[in-house]
């Protein structure tokens, strides 16, 4: 009876142990995975720290928010980009007036060349 009685003690010890190790294992992981949609937040150019409490305490809902979240920064980076690449245009559209025959750069709406007295076209 005694070691029968041991026997159960020791069970349910290791038992205990078992799902302590397991929940913190699990809780472990579990912040990782926020911690990495924390980063994926912040690389969108959102606040990552509120993502990681979303996913900490609705980790599917804080996942789906950080999927969903259109990209700040690489919409920002694209107009940046489509911004500078309009002025280089505009740019070369101002370089391109330039006089046929010698090439004497015109003013806007300038008929005739300043310096050999061409007709502009
Ligand atoms: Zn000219």
């Amino acid at each position: 009876m005694n070691n029968s009685g041991y026997f159960i003690r020791w069970f349910f010890e290791a038992y205990f142990w078992y799902i302590v190790t397991i929940a913190v294992l699990y809780l472990i992981i579990h912040i990782l995975i926020a911690k990495s949609f924390e980063s994926y937040a912040d690389d969108k150019g959102y606040n990552g720290s509120k993502i990681f409490w979303v996913c900490f305490f609705l980790m599917p809902l804080g996942i789906a928010m950080a999927i969903a979240m259109p990209d700040k920064k690489t919409r920002e980076i694209i107009q940046k980009l489509d911004f500078s690449q309009r002025k280089k245009e505009e740019k070369t559209e101002e370089k391109s007036l330039k006089c046929r025959y010698c090439g004497t750069p015109l003013k806007k709406n300038a008929k005739y060349c300043v310096k050999c007295g061409n007709m502009v076209e």
